[in-house]
């Protein structure tokens, strides 16, 4: 029988274990995770009030429950804990899907003051991910500017923007609940380099933005008119693209209102600087730009300051290299045929990818259903020469006698009980756990470290 491991238990992994056993009746897949939770960035990423693409995790709970995968939780591969050479030797072929694990650098003076976080910190933070820093993040501030405008930006803007009854609801940790809810940001810029049309974001996430309660959106006319798809309606622009323009425009001729909260969308400044104010970040710095007439921008030598106690950098992740796996610096990707990895252009059979660590960060979360698909059929496609090595015996058996406890799915269902037995403590629904020690602590109590 063709044994995998997939390592990662996000949306590409679960979709890799899923191809997997729907193409070949006989392959058993182990989904190993360095949390001992599954689902990646649906749990940790996605915003916490997005419930629709949260309830994601029912599709792929069922992967996870089919009898022949098995999710093995809180092992970490690479240094530090199960070496990627020996998860070779446990199975047949080992598909690496974990995604871009950081984020890019703006690589300008005062990036790193006190109060500017990657946007990925913060989503961490109220995500719940038992890494993230706990800062408080809006204790200081008054007006935030977020840097880019992908729809990571316009997720970490809109949780900014939003009110206590709105947060409330979700499963949001009870620390980031208390600060979001004692925030007193009221003014949130949200600020692109390039033009309107040019914008990441997708036009149901930017829509969303102005349904918001007692929060206005701004734009500024005259900075849209800089781009000469936003002036002649008639300019060939991909549909999404012109959606999201034709937004920009009404919110354009939208007289301004005295709203509580602000979102003040602004475009063509790139920025240069965070400027300090008693140790903190006070300011960021942008150039203005205009367009080269090439999809690019050029600066115009004209500077303009935007105060901000709190600055979020929302300028894309980016892909770490993996012990003893090749890797493409400049794009943050390992390199790969269809999902082989290649090393030095040469295949590497029983090695694969899928995700963000194949193809970058970009796409929804449905972009990974064909992603891994493609990686499956290469690998089975391997499969005859593969399934020749003959391999130990259970893996979960060597990584014990290894001193490795895997924390498995009877562990992952007792930390979702203890969520939500805090949530009813609290008043409120789930909530979710957001320390190593207590996750580990609800999954070790279900004696999940028994092999089921
Ligand atoms: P993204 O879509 O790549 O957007 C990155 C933004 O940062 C762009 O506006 C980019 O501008 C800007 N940027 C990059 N370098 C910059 C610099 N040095 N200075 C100023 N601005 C800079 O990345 P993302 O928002 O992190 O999203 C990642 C992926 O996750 C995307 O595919 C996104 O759609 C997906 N996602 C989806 C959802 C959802 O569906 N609800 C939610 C979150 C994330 P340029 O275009 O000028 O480079």
């Amino acid at each position: 029988m063709l044994r995998v491991a997939v390592v990662g238990s996000g949306p590409s992994g679960v979709y890799t274990a899923q191809s997997l056993v729907q193409m070949d009746s006989g392959v058993l897949v182990d989904v190993l995770d360095r949390l001992p939770c599954p689902y990646g960035l649906v749990r940790y990423g996605v915003a916490p009030d997005h419930e629709k693409i949260k309830s994601l995790q029912n599709n792929l709970r069922t992967v996870l429950e089919h009898e022949r995968v098995r999710f093995l939780g809180d092992i970490q591969v690479g240094p530090g804990g199960l070496p990627g050479a020996r998860l070779r030797e446990l199975y047949h072929a080992v598909v690496y899907c974990v995604g871009a694990a950081t984020d890019r650098h703006l690589g300008i003076p005062g990036e790193d003051l006190p109060g500017s976080w990657s946007a990925t910190q913060f989503v961490s933070w109220y995500s719940a991910h038992p890494d993230a820093a706990d800062d408080g993040f809006v204790s200081e501030a008054r007006s935030a500017v977020v840097i880019g405008v992908g729809n990571v930006a316009v997720d970490v803007t809109r949780i900014l923007a939003r009110g206590p009854a709105e947060l409330s609801p979700t499963d949001m940790p009870q620390a980031a609940l208390s600060a979001l809810t004692a925030s007193r940001v009221r003014d949130v810029h949200m600020v692109g380099r390039r033009g309107p049309s040019q914008a990441r974001f997708t036009t149901k996430e930017l829509r969303e933005l102005g349904g918001l309660p007692s929060t206005q959106v701004t734009v500024d006319p005259a900075e849209l008119a800089l781009d000469p798809a936003y002036v002649d309606p008639s300019a060939a622009l991909p549909a999404a693209q012109r959606r999201n323009v034709e937004v920009l425009r009404g919110w354009a001729q939208t007289p301004p209102q005295d709203a509580p909260r602000r979102i003040r969308l602004r475009f063509f400044l790139r920025p240069v600087e965070l400027l300090a104010d008693a140790g903190r970040v006070g300011a960021v710095r942008f150039e203005r730009t205009e367009p080269d007439g090439q999809g690019g921008v050029r600066g115009t030598g004209r500077y303009e300051d935007i105060e901000a106690q709190l600055v979020l950098r929302s300028v894309g992740y980016r892909g770490v290299p993996l012990e003893g796996l090749p890797f493409d610096a400049a794009s943050g990707t390992v390199p790969h045929l269809a999902g082989r990895v290649l090393r030095a252009g040469v295949v590497a059979p029983g090695e694969y990818v899928a995700g963000w660590i194949k193809r970058g960060p970009t796409g929804v979360i449905g972009t990974n259903r064909p992603c891994a698909k493609e990686t499956v059929m290469s690998l089975l496609e391997d499969a005859d020469v593969l399934v020749r090595r003959d391999l130990p015996e259970d893996p979960v058996e060597m990584l014990r006698a290894e001193g490795i406890e895997p924390v498995q799915w009877a562990g992952w269902q007792a930390i979702e009980r203890a969520e939500a037995a805090l949530g009813a403590s609290l008043g409120r629904s789930v909530v979710k756990l957001a320390d190593w020690e207590s996750l580990l602590a609800a999954a070790r109590a279900a004696g999940s470290q028994q092999v089921s």
